[in-house]
């Protein structure tokens, strides 16, 4: 979930954008990548049709996912007057679960011809993770729209500034109620795209991610669910977690990088996956050409463990559409090829491919 607005300033970059490794000179060939992490509809359920999406995708968006937002952003008179908020930074009033949206999701897909369904992941959203009965929704949405869906999410749990304004209970990493959800991905083969902040806004260099320990352990204890952490775990102001240069070297803390490597290479985390998806992390990843190295070595190192996402919200045209893309041109260029392939769309293929294979297995073993 991300705002729009930074992203248009980059529009210029299209006019300049060089092309991709094999590309040769040509412009944009097309099947350039898979779309990971994309919002059709926003905080107030409202976005882009469908087919103008597909026409957007073009030639060069190969597949999406296809979400809303579960929370609805009340418009509350006595709170924001005749103002009529379409973004939670907008109003004091609460957040709710808008569970109508897999509904919405499902019709929307349903109504398009299968060359055009062939494109699209549509996720289930609708529920709320602190309550235990949010299994029973994913699975109610399955019996009623067999066919559809190939996974869960993005949801979330800890987001600077929106999980405060959720109403009811709050979300937890250890509530057994998102144990449930796991286990029923798990059985159903529902690939899971979660979102988590790693640490709180602004935290102070050298301490440890606030949520790490409580996410490792969560992902630990699903090792059958295939497990996509949003964003690498950042924020606007989660930022990266950096080491404290003050602190002894034998106390620092790792910075994100170093993390991140260790979710990586620990063999209990095998089906944890990271997408870069949302401008927000490309200007951490690519803040310098010191960073842009460092991200593009890390992901030559797991070639198969990350995924582009544009979590582009609703767009209006394809300037705002590819805008993520084209900004990570830089980290394009710095990986190896078969690298760039994979995050771009292989790891998607290979993912999905499979998800909608077992879910539409587990549809018809339930006789739906
Ligand atoms: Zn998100």
């Amino acid at each position: 979930m991300r705002c729009r607005g930074a992203v248009t300033a980059l529009v210029a970059i299209l006019a300049t954008a060089r092309p991709l490794p094999g590309q040769g000179t040509a412009p944009a060939t097309g099947n350039e990548f898979a779309d990971v992490h994309f919002h059709l509809t926003n905080y107030i359920q409202e976005g882009t049709d469908v087919r103008d999406f597909l026409q957007i995708m073009g030639k060069r968006a190969v597949r999406s996912t296809l979400f809303g937002i579960p929370l609805q952003q009340t418009w509350s008179h006595e709170n924001s007057g005749d103002y009529a908020p379409t973004y939670y930074l907008q109003t004091d009033a609460p957040l709710y679960y808008y569970s109508f949206t897999d509904a919405f999701i499902a019709m929307t897909y349903r109504s398009l011809k299968p060359e055009e369904r062939a494109r699209l992941d549509p996720m289930i959203t609708g529920f709320n993770p602190a309550d235990m009965y949010a299994a029973d929704h994913i699975r109610r949405v399955l019996k009623t729209f067999p066919g559809v869906f190939t996974g869960i999410g993005e949801f979330t749990i800890h987001k600077e500034f929106v999980s405060s304004k959720v109403a009811g209970e709050v979300a937890s990493l250890t509530d057994p109620a998102l144990d449930r959800i796991l286990d029923l991905a798990a059985e159903t083969g529902l690939v899971v795209l979660i979102h988590n902040d790693m640490d709180m806004p602004f935290a102070k260099a050298g301490t440890e991610p606030v949520f790490l320990t409580q996410m490792k352990a969560l992902l630990r204890r699903h090792p059958k669910s295939t497990i996509i952490w949003a964003h690498m775990g950042l924020g606007r102001v989660v930022r990266p977690v950096q080491a404290s240069a003050s602190a002894p070297a034998a106390e620092r803390n790792p910075n994100h990088g170093v993390i991140v490597e260790g979710i990586l290479s620990d063999p209990t985390l095998r089906h944890v996956y990271f997408d870069i998806s949302w401008d927000e992390v490309a200007k951490y990843l690519l803040a310098t050409p010191e960073t842009t190295r460092r991200a593009a070595a890390l992901i030559d190192r797991y070639p198969d463990r990350f995924l582009f996402g544009s979590d582009v919200v609703a767009p209006r045209d394809t300037a705002q559409y590819y805008a993520v893309f084209e900004m990570y041109r830089p980290l394009w260029h710095q990986l190896k090829p078969k690298t760039g392939e994979a995050v771009r769309r292989g790891n998607y293929e290979r993912l999905f491919d499979a998800a909608r294979q077992r879910v539409r297995a587990w549809e018809k073993a339930q006789g739906w």
